[in-house]
């Protein structure tokens, strides 16, 4: 069996040098005309096509580029634009794409729209997480009325594109049944988006028609929801929907990523398509039964490089997978990386800074192509010596380099006793202590952490990091800052002080930077959400604090007032989360070696004086796993993380945790398994509704709902306040509250915040005055 095709599941689109996000900006401010936006958008997918024919992959996949996002992009090409944006069939395809994606400024500004004040007809779509991962998509809104029709002229456009390139092209759409699933019913209770598969199908039948015609060779239709725990009307959906589809006549590449498929193996074996992909690397050990289950004239695509994480493919043991895959099956074998490459950067070419060696156990998404191309070639019975023992030698020097292995840290774990994520004293008790010392108000007031990040305060970061402040030039201007930060809190009369965050660019960069074991690359930009892109530290080795990290500003600016100064921590949850991880130890050992470093942060930090220590964990809840059979393990390990952070605290030191907006109510009783003294939390935009199941479980540590929200510029007033206020302390005992905002305020200015938090403080008093 010979016929083994190459290819992947997409491709990264913002650009080598996020070409992408500058056009986009640049449009966006309205200094790029669309045509010139177009252009762009073509000669990135013209460039990245290139890129996987010189490769060496059969087809280049056509459909996954997209100017905001890929579920975007359905919206308009299945016909369902929510009703309430109003538009028009006049208006241009582009201009009301951007309207779904960042809010119809045109519409909100139209005073007589007849709507009213608080008219949300041209709010942006709502913005949720692309499954495990840190990319954002646009939600589809479906109603009893949406209906559908098909816009494939842009589509059908990037397959002319890429044909009059000469490539033979793999189109990519999202199936339907992921379609509608991640999408949410809005208007009447009672509706199921379901119900609206008969009248989409017709659609995709069509749509599926005209690719054919079109000249593409494959269709891969996404179905990564095949990996989710499923309700059994959607499962059942599947057999009947995809018989339907299949009658296009068109080849159908079913694909699954990012789970197992456990309960659903059988049926996405079974469905009438030509071929399967498989994530080989979340779901290595089904590969057998797939293998077994798929009939045999289909295809089998084994996605065998990691497309969410960086790391240099061990092709010894992808070898080792692939062969007996091979030998088994009569049809094709395709090789692929485990998902799109969306969630990677881009090359590792331009990253002349990294240390050599640490840069040798890499791959980015341009060296993943090139690794297929290897596995590829040595199935294929080619001479592959080279570049084998090329592989072979990275994954040798990193499994054994010291850089990744510290014997004190490894020796530290082990160590652990279970008294050590345990303070010493039931919450209670402690409480009592804390409360004689800290002698604060009931009510107490305070913020989450961060304060505005000044126009001052990020050009002396540019200038510092340009070489033309030096760091004592640096350090004055964040010393000065945190100086006035805390006079203006200290005039506010808030009860609880923080030092504002200044000398911080980013809550886990920060720490990072000081940690062994973190790497950090120059252009490794990955896509969160339209052009907006983040850059994940790398976690290579074994994670230790050198030295203390926040200790010197904390204790300076404990020392310009009386009042408590709660220090500032980023928790081992949210690093390890927002880092591009190991996969050469559990997740969970990882985040224990965080933990134990910020331990000793928050050691330092009480010897220093400090009697009030935040450790931020607004993570926590996104590293939920796929499948709930798989919760309890991770919230075990990593509420264990948090109070192994924690637990180094006397019992009259007081933590506090901040987590932002998150769905607490199905895990309240691991949230109250961190023990926090207090934990403060993202309530205002749901009313305080989310504080309901706080209160029905009997939360019993102390809670800070935010009362108001931090996301806009509007200044929320005192008795909008003490209105949250009172329906908070209906559900929680009044003196568990602490009053606060949302979450931190980098990104608003002083003028907006001030007042606020005015009125934030008038608001507590007034509680005060009430008890
Ligand atoms: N302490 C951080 C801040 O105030 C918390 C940010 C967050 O929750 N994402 O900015
Ligand atoms: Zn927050």
């Amino acid at each position: 069996m010979t016929n083994i095709q190459i290819h992947i599941p997409g491709f990264p689109r913002i650009g080598s040098a996020r070409e992408l996000k500058t056009a986009l900006e640049r449009h966006w401010r309205g200094e790029l005309p669309a045509s010139a936006l177009e252009q762009t958008g073509r000669a990135l997918r013209a460039r990245h096509w290139a890129l996987q024919r010189e490769a060496g992959l059969d087809h280049v996949t056509v459909g996954d580029f997209a100017f905001y996002d890929h579920v975007a992009n359905h919206i308009q090409l299945l016909g369902c634009e929510p009703a309430r944006f109003g538009f028009t069939p006049q208006q241009d395809a582009l201009q009301r794409y951007f309207a779904m994606a960042r809010g119809d400024t045109g519409h909100a500004a139209h005073a007589d729209c007849g709507h009213g004040h608080a008219c949300q007809h041209g709010a942006a779509l709502e913005m949720t997480k692309w499954f495990d991962t840190n990319y954002h998509y646009l939600v589809p809104e479906f109603a009893g009325d949406t209906a559908f029709s098909l816009h494939a002229e842009r589509l059908l456009a990037e397959v002319a594109e890429a044909r009059a390139l000469g490539h033979p092209v793999k189109a990519v759409l999202l199936g339907p049944l992921t379609f509608l699933w991640l999408g949410k019913e809005k208007g009447a209770s009672g509706f199921d988006r379901l119900g609206l598969l008969d009248q989409l199908l017709p659609v995709y039948g069509a749509l599926l028609a005209q690719l054919k015609h079109a000249g593409v060779d494959w269709v891969q239709l996404d179905e990564p929801m095949l990996g989710l725990d499923l309700p059994s009307a959607w499962r059942n959906a599947f057999e009947p929907a995809y018989w339907q589809l299949s009658q296009a006549g068109a080849p159908l590449l079913l694909a699954t990523y990012f789970s197992p498929l456990e309960e659903n193996l059988g049926l996405a074996c079974r469905l009438p398509v030509a071929g399967l992909h498989v994530d080989g690397v979340r779901a290595a050990h089904e590969l057998t039964s797939v293998a077994d289950w798929l009939p045999g004239h289909k295809v089998l695509s084994v996605g065998i490089v990691d497309g969410r994480n960086v790391w240099r493919t061990d092709l010894d043991a992808a070898l080792a997978v692939l062969r007996p895959l091979r030998d088994k099956r009569t049809g094709p074998l395709w090789l692929s990386t485990s998902c799109s490459l969306l969630h990677v950067p881009f090359s590792l070419e331009q990253e002349t800074q990294l240390d050599p060696e640490i840069r040798s156990w890499l791959a980015f998404a341009t060296e993943k192509l090139a690794e297929l191309a290897v596995l590829r070639a040595t199935l294929a019975g080619a001479d592959t010596t080279g570049a084998l023992a090329a592989a072979r030698a990275a994954v040798a020097s990193r499994r054994a380099s010291p850089r990744v292995h510290n014997t004190a840290v490894a020796a530290r774990l082990a160590s652990l006793t279970p008294e050590q994520d345990r303070r010493a004293k039931p919450f209670p008790q402690r409480q009592a202590v804390q409360r004689e010392r800290l002698g604060l108000p009931a009510f107490p007031t305070t913020t989450i952490g961060s304060f505005p990040q000044t126009a001052e305060i990020r050009a002396a970061r540019a200038a510092h990091k340009r070489g033309e402040l030096d760091a004592a030039g640096y350090e004055r201007t964040m010393l000065a800052q945190i100086a006035d930060a805390v006079h203006r809190q200290e005039l506010l009369g808030l009860d609880v002080l923080v030092h504002g965050e200044a000398e911080r660019n980013d809550m886990v960069e920060y720490f990072g930077e000081q940690l062994d074991g973190f790497a950090f690359t120059q252009h490794g930009w990955v896509q969160s959400y339209g052009s907006r892109c983040v850059k994940p530290p790398l976690i290579y080795g074994d994670v230790a604090r050198p030295q203390p990290m926040t200790v010197a500003w904390t204790a300076h600016a404990q020392r310009l007032t009386k009042r408590p100064m709660k220090g500032m921590l980023t928790g081992p949850v949210t690093i390890l989360q927002w880092s591009f991880v190991r996969d050469d130890q559990p997740r969970a050992t990882t985040a224990r070696q965080i933990a134990l470093a910020i331990r000793d942060e928050v050691a330092d930090l009480e010897q220093a004086g400090i009697a009030i220590i935040q450790i931020d964990e607004p993570a926590l809840r996104e590293g939920l796993p796929l499948r709930r059979a798989r919760w309890d393990d991770y919230l075990d390990w990593a509420t264990g993380a948090f109070r192994l952070t924690a637990a180094v605290a006397a019992d009259h030191t007081q933590i506090h945790t901040h987590m932002c907006y998150a769905e607490f109510n199905d895990i309240l009783p691991q949230i109250a398994a961190m023990d926090a003294d207090v934990i403060t939390i993202e309530t205002s935009r749901s009313d305080m509704e989310l504080l309901a199941g706080f209160g029905q479980f009997q939360y019993p540590n102390e809670i800070g709902p935010g009362v108001y929200d931090i996301h806009s510029p509007r200044v929320p007033d005192t008795q909008q306040m003490v209105r949250l206020l009172r329906k908070a302390s209906s559900v929680i005992a009044p003196d568990q509250l602490w009053v606060n905002p949302d979450c931190g305020l980098k990104t608003r200015g002083w003028e907006e915040t001030e007042a606020a938090l005015r009125n934030m403080v008038a608001a507590a008093r007034l509680l005060r005055e009430e008890q």
